[in-house]
């Protein structure tokens, strides 16, 4: 997405720079075919001033010799033919020359001093005559065959013409072309960027610098008139001190791309927000039922009334505790553990009590287990087994020793002599020695019939290989 759009931009700034490359281009072409004009007035100029026919004819015939080509120039104030001294010696304005001197001028001197300058083009100057025109002046040299200096034929041109030019090109909001000499006075602006800037000298500021070194093409800078970014795209006027410069506002030239990057950017955002919501949605659907299932399998392995494993968690637990024994070489113990006269206790105080008699002699053998891996399981009617992993004869016959005591240490039940006792069969399968697990689970309880048969209330451990 992001190379997308980084993309577009830079398409964004090709675009722009070949639309003002064409405007550029455009103007140059007008300039240069306007400049040459007044070019070709001035060569003309010079040319019937070096004419010896010319001399004795009458001086209004000689007036439209002198200034016959000036007549093509456009936006033209006036042509002038200056002699050695600066003097007006041919005036296209009147047949009879304005007296006035012009050797102060900065043209007139550096046609004075420099034998083959070409055309030479002035700064922006306002017109003695019309204050508030702004001119620039075209101007060659007039020299003897010997290239001594003869004078200087100068013309000037209205700078609106440039504005009129450039009026007819649109640049769009905070954009404007620029005509600028290559010594850095800006000749023209449209639209103008701030005001008085005519005539201003560029000549030390980074862009002009810049554009001067590279002659044409591209870049982006900071204006340093109004400090806004802008895409500045120049070249030079054919190979004439001029060079046009284009600069379009950075707004005007990523405005469509800043709108569609700002849309795409939302609309990422609103998917990556709204896929977060989903994400959360999904994981809290998860987590419930994951609880649930927690939930489920806790009651499927837990026995409704004393809350000890059921039979199915039993037979789990042996099943793999047989197989882990096997395989670690640890010895596995189990007891059978059975209230004694049970029936006897139902009859004589009802259902409803010997089930509390029963949760008591669960919590019994809950409250002696310790160990994490030992489980403690009903394994039907008054009847309750435990899975004691590594755990030996030893270690199981004194936890089966423990809990029939604490059940004969409890209080008797109402009216009875004694508290209930319980009979227990135990069984260790050693690490070493023969047997499946069935032969656990029937020598266990063949102890604990023995138990029974001995008389009750006490422990009989049998091992596996006997
Ligand atoms: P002994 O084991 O000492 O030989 O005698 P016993 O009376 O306990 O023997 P038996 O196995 O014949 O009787 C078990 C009795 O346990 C039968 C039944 O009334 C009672 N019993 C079994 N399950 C439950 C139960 O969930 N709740 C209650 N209240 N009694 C149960
Ligand atoms: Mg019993
Ligand atoms: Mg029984």
């Amino acid at each position: 997405m992001t190379f997308l759009l980084a993309r577009e931009r830079v398409n964004a700034a090709q675009a722009a720079a070949r639309a003002a490359s064409n405007i550029v281009q455009l103007i140059d072409a007008d300039v240069l075919r306007n400049v040459e004009l007044y070019d070709q007035a001035l060569k003309g100029l010079i040319e019937a001033s070096q004419r010896t026919d010319l001399v004795n004819i009458p001086p209004q015939v000689r007036h439209l010799a002198l200034f016959d080509l000036a007549s093509n120039a456009a936006h033209r104030s006036d042509v002038l033919l200056l002699d050695r001294q600066g003097d007006v010696i041919a005036d296209s304005f009147s047949v009879i020359p304005r007296v006035i001197n012009l050797s102060d001028r900065e043209y007139f001197q550096a046609h004075v001093h420099n034998p083959d300058p070409g055309l030479m083009i002035s700064r922006p100057f306002k017109g003695r005559r019309s204050p508030n025109l702004w001119l620039i002046g075209f101007s060659r040299r007039l020299s003897a065959p010997d290239g001594t200096f003869l004078g200087v034929a100068a013309a000037s041109m209205r700078l609106s013409y440039f504005d009129e030019l450039f009026k007819t090109l649109n640049v769009g909001k905070g954009s404007s072309i620029n005509l600028v000499s290559t010594e850095g006075f800006l000749l023209a602006q449209q639209p103008a960027l701030a005001e008085e800037l005519i005539g201003k000298d560029f000549s030390n500021r980074p862009n002009f610098i810049r554009i001067l070194r590279e002659g044409e093409g591209s870049f982006t800078s900071i204006s340093s008139v109004d400090g806004a970014e802008r895409l500045y795209t120049f070249s030079q006027v054919g190979k004439l001190p001029l060079i046009v410069v284009v600069g379009l506002s950075s707004d005007e030239v990523y405005g469509t791309w800043k709108r569609t990057a700002w849309l795409i950017g939302l609309a990422t955002g609103i998917l990556c927000l709204g896929l977060l919501w989903l994400t959360w949605l999904l994981s809290r659907e998860l987590r419930l039922r994951l609880h649930a299932e927690q939930e489920l399998a806790e009651l499927a392995a837990t026995d409704a009334l004393t809350g000890l494993a059921n039979r199915r968690a039993l037979d789990e637990a042996l099943q793999r505790e047989w197989a882990r024994a096997q395989r670690a070489d640890k010895p596995l113990s189990l007891l059978m553990i059975d209230a004694d006269h049970f029936k006897a206790f139902n009859d004589r105080h009802g259902h409803p009590a010997g089930d509390e008699a029963l949760r008591r002699l669960a919590r019994v053998i809950g409250d002696n287990i310790r160990r994490p891996g030992d489980l403690a399981a009903r394994y039907g009617g008054e009847e309750f087994a435990v899975v004691l992993p590594e755990t030996d004869a030893q270690g199981a016959l004194n936890l089966a020793q423990k809990i029939r005591a604490a059940m004969a240490a409890l209080a008797p039940f109402n009216g009875d002599r004694q508290a209930i006792t319980v009979s227990i069969g135990a069984c260790t399968a050693s690490p070493s020695g023969e047997g499946t697990l069935e032969q656990l689970l029937r020598k266990a309880d063949q102890a604990l019939y023995q138990a029974k048969h001995d008389g009750r209330d006490r422990v009989v451990h049998a091992s596996l290989e006997q």
